[in-house]
């Protein structure tokens, strides 16, 4: 397996300018036809076959076949930025407003370069690999339209994988991998809820129905749903980031809104919160004598790695890096990622690339404007990709 890595060191010009390249261009959601056409052309110049575009929108697949039958390894890198204005003052550095400031232009680089490792591979290689270039990741829609699109079909993908590089698990140093057993990061549901009242003057509320009180109730009562009905061992967030109701100081309101959103580690949990938030919101307008309309909209469902597949994960990864370097996450975020579509639907893990290197200034958190990460690093990325694309059968 040391050979793979040095496969990839040996290429580490080229993964840097294809990441370099990216950085300049980065592409906001959806929307990433640049970074799409860039991605094609590559592939098409390295020799994938089956290069597939606009999957969902802007996603391209392309596929590795070797010369062994086997199943299909889905490598899934996401390749979506954000609308930050970068201010890293590097030579590559974005100058369109926007910014790969999450590092998805080095997932699509290692990807890039795990292609290219496996085509010079193909007679070791059993089975078929599938390259999944994915857009809005940050917005968690670009794995739903692309699987809705039949990105994990012709052929069809038994197993997948992905990464995230940077600093996201400061326990990740540069060049280490972080491995999870579990739920890893959490379900992004989203809610609104409609508080209705009845309209009137300031003066005499007994004649109005007042949704701004139901509102204020319902904000304390929601919470209690995770204090006081949650086991305190299962971890679950309910944040109302948005109240908007009334006009002015002498009317009492027809309707007053909230929205929020709702992170949980489990499917049971998920559907235990949205159940009681639509009970509680309604009762406590109804017992004031008002209505409550609840939208409950389910994002990305928890991203769950399946535990012999991880540990099968682990095992390579150890083998290629050295076990010191591969660590075991200790806890969950309650963040995001839609990568958990796919692995909803087939085994796999999402594993954690260290990439930031605070003694090469990299200390900045993600979604920052001068985030950057240690491109040296990169190689490693690509060896774990191509390296398990060739051992994950055995
Ligand atoms: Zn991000
Ligand atoms: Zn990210």
């Amino acid at each position: 397996m040391q050979r793979i890595l040095e496969e990839a060191k040996k290429i580490s010009e080229e993964i840097t300018g294809w990441r370099r390249h990216l950085h300049e261009i980065p592409e906001l959601g959806l929307e990433t036809p640049k970074t799409a056409a860039y991605i094609v052309q590559e592939l098409k110049k390295m020799g994938a076959e089956d290069i597939r575009e606009h999957i969902g929108g802007w996603g391209v697949s392309a596929l590795v076949k070797g010369e062994k039958p086997g199943k299909t390894l889905g490598i899934r890198a996401d390749c979506d930025a954000l609308p930050i204005k970068e201010e890293t003052g590097l030579p590559f550095a974005s100058k369109n407003g926007l910014m790969h400031a999450c590092g998805h232009d080095a997932h699509a680089a290692m990807a890039l370069s795990a292609a290219k490792l496996l085509l010079a591979s193909k007679a070791e290689l059993a089975g078929t690999v599938k390259f999944i270039f994915q857009p809005a990741e940050e917005n968690v829609q670009g794995a739903k339209a692309m699987i809705d699109d039949g990105v994990m079909e012709n052929p069809h993908v038994d197993a997948l994988i992905g990464l995230h590089t940077g600093c996201l698990w400061k326990e990740i140093g540069p060049g280490e991998i972080g491995v999870r057993f579990g739920s890893m990061m959490a379900a992004v549901d989203r809610f609104v809820v409609t508080f209705k009242g009845k309209g009137g003057h300031g003066a005499t509320p007994h004649l109005a129905v007042d949704p701004v009180t139901m509102t204020a109730t319902a904000v304390l009562e929601l919470q209690t749903i995770l204090s006081r009905e949650l086991s305190p061992l299962d971890s679950a967030v309910l944040t109302i980031g948005r109240i908007e109701g009334g006009r002015a100081f002498n009317i009492i309101a027809e309707n007053c809104v909230i929205e929020g959103t709702v992170r949980t580690l489990n499917p049971t949990t998920r559907a235990f919160v949205e159940e009681r938030i639509r009970t509680v919101a309604s009762r406590v307008a109804e017992g004031m004598r008002g209505d409550a309309e609840v939208a409950y909209e389910a994002g990305p469902p928890a991203l769950i790695n399946n535990a012999d597949f991880t540990r099968k994960f682990q095992a390579f990864a150890a083998g290629l890096a050295g076990a010191e370097k591969v660590k075991e996450i200790g806890e969950p975020t309650m963040g995001g990622e839609d990568v958990a579509y796919f692995l909803e639907m087939v085994p796999g893990t999402f594993f954690v690339h260290g990439g930031c290197n605070p003694e090469k200034g990299q200390v900045y958190p993600h979604h920052n404007p001068k985030f950057d990460l240690d491109e040296e690093t990169f190689p490693l990325g690509a060896a774990l990709f191509a390296g398990f694309a060739l051992n994950w059968q055995n």
